[in-house]
């Protein structure tokens, strides 16, 4: 059995797990190259012409299921993929190379498929240029059957086995909204940061997660046993059984100190010891989260994630406009009056989405994401705002537009819910006079301007996790740069100091729905910065209305002013930290990430 050993990384998603190690692990991209004898080419193309026909097989048993839950126009994608599988113009060059080169069929497949789907890139025609993301994705299948995997991981759907602990070197968006939560009770990376989607689905999840942990995958191999505390970031491999007891008993203090917030949080709205009024709704990905915002006291939802829908099913399955009419329906039904924040999609950047965009961007946290991509793909567009206008009588529905750069882009949002609504009355569909329309301010220029976009709103909302990223040139998901992505760095306060002030001049809340507002000291930091509505992961608000309830607002005003008065952020931590030791009077637990 191997030693005990204990290893450290940013603790992102509290709880402690015990459990098995199941490494999930990516292949490298480009496929090895082996020169073959010539004896052996027949064989080789008689294997390449196997590994089509299993693609095409494969092929077709997607579309059926896809067929079956969601009709004709979706399993059309894979009638295109099949298509490459039949034309000589991509198996031709292949098997060429196979017979003249003389080298393998992983490889000379990889080699087509890089430099046909470069050229159909290239090709100023969006449709053919969608296509290459296609042929990528058919070529993968096809190394895949030929045993080489081709850059794809094992299906988190065929996790096997109880109490896994996940190990892997990063998770996606769309990696972790799939992880099967009846069977993994941790995961732990090499990589990531405590802003990146997998970690704020961690701790929607509940699940403990440590990320950025140095030399995790030589350090922990398949079957090791594990103890993961996402409290302080520590994993143990192999732990002595005295450790795993001391962690399973402070957990179980924890959880006592937890239940007994929750209880509170149902008690209805926090009120500041000043008597002002705070809302704290919670932030989801999926619909079945609902249960969760009900169960934890949220005052409704600030933020649905709705890209959600989209990457749960891996990228294949867009959800139709009835489907999604009912999906936002019923969270609006379940939660009124309660207000709900859909927010339309965040797709592109690095929820990847490379079948919408057409093109593999070369810098896509700067591409086509949020609004811009919805821009790029009307279609898809009008079809979610069509739907959400069609359930916006089911509730108290607010629409938010993600990415938002200036005042042009909430223009042309507005034809578009212009457009939907007058399809809608058409189709005799009822749609309430007064839906609000609000922008995300996460980007820098948005911040600057929130005075002119506040006034062609209803409302603010401040994604603070991309508007750190953006100020700071700082990847939020990049351990790398973690210590230069700092939520209280004084360009970050000054930007949401003006981004109030525009609300309050213009008479339009303005809400924080990013990982900020679950940081106990920095939730009184914005509430000393005048914002009165913030939310988080549902498992996060019991203890943020703790804090609300047990500050006074003037208090908290005083402290954002002497902080906007700073000029580093280790002088505004260190401030924060003495401050708001002192203004605190609640039973929660001040655990923040600010640190000198
Ligand atoms: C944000 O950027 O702060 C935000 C809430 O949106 P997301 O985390 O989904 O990018
Ligand atoms: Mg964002």
């Amino acid at each position: 059995m191997k030693r005990a050993l204990s290893l450290s990384g940013i603790p992102v998603s509290p709880g402690v797990a015990v459990g098995r190690a199941v490494v999930w692990i990516v292949r490298p991209d480009a496929a090895p190259r082996r020169d073959l004898d010539r004896e052996q080419v027949p064989a080789e193309l008689e294997r390449f012409r196997h590994a089509v026909d299993a693609s095409l097989r494969e092929i077709g048993e997607m579309a059926d299921q896809v067929r079956g839950k969601l009709g004709n126009d979706y399993a059309a994608i894979f009638h295109a993929h099949a298509l490459f599988l039949k034309d000589s113009a991509f198996l031709g060059p292949i098997e060429k190379r196979i017979s003249t080169e003389g080298v393998n069929a992983e490889w000379a497949v990889s080699v087509v498929a890089e430099s046909l789907s470069a050229k159909l890139r290239d090709l100023p025609d969006q449709e053919l240029a969608l296509r290459a993301a296609d042929l990528v994705d058919v070529s993968r299948l096809v190394r895949k059957h030929l045993g080489d995997g081709g850059a794809s991981r094992q299906r988190m759907e065929e996790l096997t086995g109880d109490n896994i602990i996940l190990v892997a070197d990063e998770l996606t968006p769309s990696d972790a909204i799939r992880i099967p939560r009846e069977r993994v009770v941790a995961f732990v990376t090499e990589r990531g940061g405590k802003t990146s989607h997998a970690a704020i689905l961690a701790r929607s999840f509940g699940l403990p997660a440590v990320v950025a942990v140095p030399k995790l995958l030589v350090s922990v191999g398949e079957g090791d046993r594990l103890v993961v505390d996402g409290r302080d970031g520590v994993v143990w491999r192999e732990p002595p059984e005295d450790v795993v007891s001391l962690f399973l008993e402070r957990r179980g203090r924890e959880l006592t100190v937890e239940e007994s917030l929750k209880r509170r949080s149902l008690g209805g709205i926090a009120r500041t010891r000043d008597g002002e009024e705070v809302a704290v709704r919670a932030n989801i990905e999926l619909a079945s989260e609902v249960r969760d915002v009900l169960g934890y006291g949220a005052d409704g939802i600030g933020l649905f994630r709705s890209e959600f829908l989209y990457l749960s099913s891996e990228g294949v399955e867009f959800p139709d406009e009835a489907i999604q009419t009912a999906i936002y329906r019923e969270a609006l039904e379940r939660l009124a009056p309660r207000p709900v924040v859909i927010r339309t999609y965040d797709l592109g950047g690095k929820k990847g989405a490379r079948h919408l965009v057409g093109t593999e961007e070369p810098n896509p946290v700067l591409g086509l994401r949020g609004v811009r991509l919805c821009f790029r793909r009307a279609d898809m567009f009008r079809t979610q705002i069509r739907a959400l206008l069609a359930a916006a009588s089911a509730g108290n529905l607010r629409i938010l537009i993600p990415m938002v750069s200036g005042v042009e882009e909430m223009r042309r949002v507005r034809a578009f819910v212009d457009e939907a609504r007058q399809e809608l009355d058409e189709r005799g569909v009822p749609v309430p006079d007064n839906v609000p329309l609000g922008a995300m301010i996460e980007v820098p220029s948005a911040a600057i301007t929130a005075d002119l976009i506040a006034a062609e709103v209803d409302f603010l909302s401040l994604g603070t996790n991309d508007l750190i990223q953006y100020t700071l040139a700082a990847d939020r998901a990049n351990e790398h740069v973690s210590d230069v992505f700092r939520p209280h760095h004084p360009s970050i306060l000054r930007l949401i100091s003006r981004v109030a002030e525009a609300g309050r001049a213009a008479g339009k809340p303005v809400a924080v729905c990013g990982e900020m507002a679950a940081d106990p000291v920095l939730f009184m930091l914005l509430l000393g910065l005048g914002i009165r509505e913030f939310s988080m992961g549902p498992r996060s608000v019991p203890a943020l209305k703790d804090v609300a309830c047990g500050v006074s607002a003037a208090d908290a005003a005083r402290m954002a002013r002497a902080a906007l008065s700073l000029s580093t952020p280790d002088d505004v931590a260190a401030l924060l930290l003495r401050e708001s030791e002192n203004l605190f009077s609640g039973g929660a637990e001040l655990r923040t990430a600010v640190t000198v």
